[in-house]
């Protein structure tokens, strides 16, 4: 039976959602933005790292929150179904380091004309819902912010998160699941920059180092250890590493972050490159010795940290000077004293409580009718095209429910 459809929120779940949903239904794609998609055309630093090319199984473990609640919804648009789908639309993919999957031109507006075009079929709307409305128990259409009505027989909610709330994502959705009686489990930020106590960052701001070891360490227990890049900011740190490492820690104040800067070298390769190049400029400075090791910035960071004298000629320098300069090269320490707001994050960890949800149509266990779809519900997955994918196959599962 044709039914009327109204999807709120044209981002990458509401417009996945409403492609397949108009294959069948009347659908209206209500968006508060001239424009669809505008989160995504800064995804992936603008070229939009659409899915992660692995199995569901693989998948999961890269959600740390309520994976379970999406075991059906992946199973059934898995990886390989956004990846089909978006050849199919025109946008040939290539797969990069750690699986990531991205358009062969680089480009996240091709993404975005791919699932406008895939969209094109539901009727487009500009206008900002500010309520639902019910009868029976069922859900029975929306009010506009300017003071339209549309009556619809289903709606799926797909307003996404809080993070940046420029792109037209700002919680919305939250209040609109909350006149259907549904719990918010408190939004939170993910996947976000690092503030730190230590305030020399700033004085590297702008550099990035690659190729270097972050661990961190909660209570002296290691939660987080990988290989990677990372950036310095005025307030911290930031950069693939520092955002994947944040969905480790809920509660990040009292965390510790270690920088092994020649992750390939071990303590004894290291001391006998130092005693080479010491010996070698044994009467430069030891800080001009160190460009060879160090981006320059970071060269008066580690001395003064090791307690060495860069002014020392390198004949001067001792096994102890060496034995500092070692542990600090393994070991560049920074204290955590929070993230940066939710609205700086790449994602909002907590939204609509998965339990009130049902796992294989997203349809509200509170009112009939409505559904929910992306990032405003309670999940969210690591940094790698999961939680774009996360958005497909929840976009999926509630239009295929209706
Ligand atoms: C900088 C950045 C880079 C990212 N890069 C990647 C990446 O490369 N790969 C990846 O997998 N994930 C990435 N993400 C995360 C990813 O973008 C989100 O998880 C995803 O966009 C969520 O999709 P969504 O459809 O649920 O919500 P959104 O894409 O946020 O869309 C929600 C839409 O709803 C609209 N809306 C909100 N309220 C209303 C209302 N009341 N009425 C009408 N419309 C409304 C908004 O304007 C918006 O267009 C990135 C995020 C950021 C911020």
């Amino acid at each position: 039976m044709k039914k009327r459809v109204i999807i709120v929120g044209a981002g990458a779940a509401g417009m996945l959602a409403a492609g397949f949903a108009a294959k069948q239904h009347e659908v209206f794609l209500v968006e508060r933005n001239e424009k669809p998609g505008r989160k995504l055309m800064i995804t992936g630093k603008g070229r939009c790292n659409v899915t992660n090319n692995c199995m569901p199984d693989e998948f999961l473990r890269h959600v740390p929150v309520n994976s379970r609640f999406l075991y059906g919804a992946l199973s059934r648009f898995a990886p390989v179904d956004t990846m089909t789908l978006m050849e199919k639309l025109g946008v040939p993919l290539k797969t990069e380091r750690g699986r990531r999957v991205f358009p062969i031109s680089d480009k996240a507006a091709d993404v975005v004309d791919a699932l406008k075009k895939f969209s094109a079929p539901a009727q487009f709307c500009v206008g900002r819902v500010k309520k639902l409305l019910f009868q029976d128990g069922a859900v029975k259409g929306v009010v506009l912010e300017d003071g339209r009505e549309i009556s619809a027989d289903a709606v799926i909610l797909s307003t996404g998160g809080t993070s940046y709330p420029t792109t037209g994502s700002t919680g919305d959705g939250y209040d609109l699941a909350r006149q259907a009686g549904h719990t918010i489990v408190s939004p939170k930020a993910s996947l976000v920059p690092i503030v730190t106590t230590e305030e020399w960052p700033s004085k590297v701001m702008g550099l990035s180092l690659r190729n270097v070891k972050l661990t961190v360490h909660k209570k002296k227990r290691e939660v987080f250890s990988e290989l990677g890049e990372m950036l310095f900011t005025h307030f911290g740190v930031s950069g693939p590493l520092v955002l994947s490492a944040s969905s480790y820690l809920r509660d990040p104040k009292g965390s510790v972050l270690s920088i092994d800067l020649k992750p390939a070298l071990s303590f004894q390769k290291l001391d006998a490159r130092l005693q080479r190049e010491f010996a070698a400029g044994s009467t430069q400075a030891l800080s001009n010795i160190m460009r060879s090791l160090l981006p320059r910035k970071l060269i008066p960071i580690c001395l003064f940290a090791a307690g060495v004298d860069g002014t020392k000629q390198g004949a001067q320098a001792t096994k102890e000077d060496r034995k500092a300069l070692i542990e600090v090269l393994k070991d560049l320490a920074l204290h955590v004293h929070g993230f940066r707001p939710v609205e700086e994050a790449i994602i909002t960890s907590g939204g609509v409580n998965v339990k009130e949800v049902d796992p294989k149509t997203m349809e509200s266990k509170r009112v009939h009718g409505l559904y929910f779809a992306g990032e405003i519900l309670d999940v969210d997955a690591h940094t790698g095209g999961y939680n774009l994918q996360i958005a497909f196959a929840t976009g999926f599962a509630a239009s295929h429910a209706i």
